[in-house]
């Protein structure tokens, strides 16, 4: 039997084709822009870094950290805290997760079986469809309505036709920023034949959740992550619901996902509860400010949002995304993702400073644009 020559040039095009998933090499990956060097408002990130003493105090907590031996597979300390801190209810039970993206992928996982569907609305957050067809499900993508709210019906209807075994909600929503109405929520989650996930990401901005609920449906749960409230770079996420279904969510998950670190300062992080929704305060009085001062721009549109983001739709908002970059401001560029997201873009709440460059970035910037279109 001949073995591939590979000191000939091989043809790894030829080679990929043979090997990888047709759908895999069809698919784009999520994109993460360069943003070296940039005043960073494109990633949802807390802006605030932590106090200097806690920082200290996480120093000595890694240093005392047993990095040879691997992670407690249940990560005990850190589920007790989150149980709390969370207001979990009695009786529900948690999966952590490397990050809520994580946990997206556990539960498609969890529910592939041939012919199964996902149902998403749109537009959402775009690691649901993705993480659904990696994961060899179908995916099936409800428009939202006109103002971005829930069309309820539209999502009854195609519950009915395709019975997915998984739809996703997030809450508030991602790139829009609204919170959904809570009863269009209760609806579907009563007519669903199969899991409903809340995913509450936005949560600390939004002060309002799904997680008391958890005992008054038996097909609910409800995710959160602490990438929002100040940890994106930890990776944890979590999920809430009733044993039974976490019971079989927790076979896929891999033993060891939340790495000793991550379990050994969040558990630490989270004891300063009331630091971390001072700045989720801060953030939202900055998010009414920031949302003010967008429309008195002429020509700028702001949507309504629950979050830590604003949606804003302007003209020719690609020219102005790259002005943006130009003056050493990233935010997200959203044109080209969902036709119901022409000229849209959308903004990070950072800090107040962070907030003024970005307005005086987005002044100058149409400013200019307009002087050379005239
Ligand atoms: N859900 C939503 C709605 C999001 O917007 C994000 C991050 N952008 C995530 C989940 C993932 O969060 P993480 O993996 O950082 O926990």
């Amino acid at each position: 039997m001949s073995t591939p020559d590979r000191a000939r040039a091989p043809d790894i095009q030829a080679w990929i084709t043979r090997v990888v998933r047709e759908d895999i090499r069809a698919l784009s990956g999520y994109h993460v822009a360069d943003s070296a060097g940039m005043i960073k408002l494109d990633a949802m990130e807390n802006p605030y870094g932590l106090p200097e003493e806690l920082r200290r105090e996480l120093g000595e907590l890694a240093a005392g950290a047993a990095l040879n031996r691997y992670p407690d597979p249940r990560a005990a300390e850190l589920r007790s805290m989150l149980r709390v801190t969370m207001g979990v209810p009695a009786g529900m039970d948690l999966l952590l997760g490397n990050g809520s993206d994580e946990i997206i992928q556990l539960l498609a996982l969890a529910c592939a079986r041939p012919g199964a569907t996902v149902l998403g609305v749109e537009p959402s957050f775009v690691m649901f469809p993705l993480v659904a067809r990696v994961c060899g499900l179908a995916y099936v993508g409800v428009p939202l309505a006109s103002d971005f709210g829930l069309d309820v019906d539209a999502v009854l209807c195609a519950m009915q036709a395709h019975r997915p075994a998984l739809a996703f909600l997030a809450y508030p929503n991602n790139p829009t920023g609204n919170l959904f109405d809570g009863r269009d929520i209760e609806r579907i989650v009563t007519y669903a034949p199969g899991l409903v996930v809340v995913d509450e990401a936005y949560h600390p901005f939004a002060q309002a959740s799904f997680m008391p609920r958890l005992t008054d449906f038996p097909n609910l749960l409800v995710m959160r992550t602490l990438s929002k409230l100040g940890l994106a770079g930890l990776r944890l996420g979590m999920l809430a619901g009733r044993p039974e279904w976490l019971e079989q969510l927790d076979k896929v998950r891999l033993p060891y996902n939340v790495n000793v670190l991550t379990q050994r300062v969040a558990s630490h992080v989270l004891r300063h509860g009331a630091m971390l929704e001072k700045q989720a305060a801060a953030i939202r009085a900055e998010r009414a400010r920031l949302r003010n001062r967008l429309d008195e721009l002429h020509g700028v549109q702001t949507f309504p949002s629950d979050a830590n983001f604003i949606m804003f739709k302007l003209e020719a908002a690609a020219d102005v995304f790259e002005a943006l970059k130009q003056r050493g401001v990233l935010i997200k560029n959203l044109t080209g993702s969902h036709p119901a997201l022409e000229d849209c873009l959308r903004v990070t709440v950072g800090t107040p400073d962070e907030n003024d460059v970005f307005l005086r970035a987005l002044r100058a910037s149409l400013e200019a644009l307009r002087s050379s279109h005239a």
